[in-house]
């Protein structure tokens, strides 16, 4: 009975085992049946934009704001990098070279 049973699933895994692998000398051989299911997966990838793409425009401009971000960052980051600096007499903290008083200390400088 036990054998009979192991038969049975034996000849379902192999029958399986046949398909897959006809399938696939199929798709590499036929550029036919290769296109056939080529176009159901674009056709299923467009549908599966078309249902998301509210949230695919949200993450879009999510991340395009998080990019500005960045960039406002470095870029103001430069723009300070670029400005000449002097030290305070007085504190020794960086201050500007036109400023007249230290921000830091308040000394004249
Ligand atoms: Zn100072």
């Amino acid at each position: 009975m036990h054998f009979e049973l192991f038969k049975v699933f034996f000849i379902i895994v192999a029958v399986i085992v046949g398909v897959i692998f006809i399938l696939t000398i199929l798709m590499v051989a036929s550029p036919k049946i290769r296109a056939k299911f080529m176009g159901r997966q674009v056709k299923a990838t467009k549908y599966m934009i078309d249902e998301v793409e509210d949230d695919l425009t949200d993450i879009a401009t999510k991340r395009a704001n998080i990019n500005k971000e960045g960039v406002e960052i470095t870029a103001k980051a430069i723009k300070d990098g670029l400005k000449d600096k002097v030290y305070c007499k007085y504190c020794g903290k960086k201050i500007d070279k036109d400023s007249k008083f230290c921000k830091i200390c308040g000394k004249e400088q």
